[in-house]
């Protein structure tokens, strides 16, 4: 996973070379991805981060997602990069790229450690991708059930094909 994280910052240092990059990391899920990814890129960049919370059971978002916590600085005519733990149906991608395009970015990509691909609801565009995994519901590595397991430093997959049957 480390080596991957790497290359991802790396190729992130290539296609931003000479730009105006702002790394938003979207909070909670993807802290720890967003620290590792951040370290090997290697070209001037500012910082951000939003908060969502998504409702509906505890395992699985509904679309209903809302930002609680809004960015800190201004994104007009600068390249963006939505940095996400795991994208699953896509709306929570769906909801801030059509939300954050308001602002007049120059670009807005995205970048996920983890994605889904057998969940998607919408078809959303991820330009990085860690890992393709199957649909299994993961925790640890800054990943969650029930706000806990985030500081395991692996990922893990629940034990359950269906986290909310399991606990109930
Ligand atoms: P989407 O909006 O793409 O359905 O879901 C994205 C969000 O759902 C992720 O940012 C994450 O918070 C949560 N999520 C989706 N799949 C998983 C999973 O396997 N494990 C954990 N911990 N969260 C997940």
């Amino acid at each position: 996973m480390r080596a991957r994280i790497r290359e991802l910052g790396r190729q992130i240092s290539t296609d931003y070379a000479n730009r105006e990059l702002v790394l938003v990391g979207i909070l909670k899920g993807a802290y720890c991805f967003y620290a590792d990814l951040a370290r090997p890129i290697r070209i001037p960049l500012w910082v951000d981060f939003l908060v969502v919370t998504s409702y509906g059971s505890k395992a699985k978002t509904t679309g209903k997602v809302k930002m609680v916590t809004d960015l800190t600085e201004d994104i007009g005519g600068k390249d963006v990069i939505l940095v996400e733990d795991i994208v699953d149906s896509g709306l929570t991608v769906e909801f801030l790229t059509k939300k954050l395009t308001r602002r007049k970015p120059k670009s807005i990509k995205v970048c996920t450690l983890l994605s889904k691909p057998d969940r998607r609801k919408v078809n959303v565009k991820i330009d990085y991708v860690g890992f393709e995994i199957p649909n299994h519901y993961v925790v640890g590595y800054g990943l969650d059930y029930q706000q806990q397991y985030r500081n395991l430093p692996y990922l893990a997959v629940l034990d359950a094909a269906d986290p909310d049957e399991l606990f109930g």
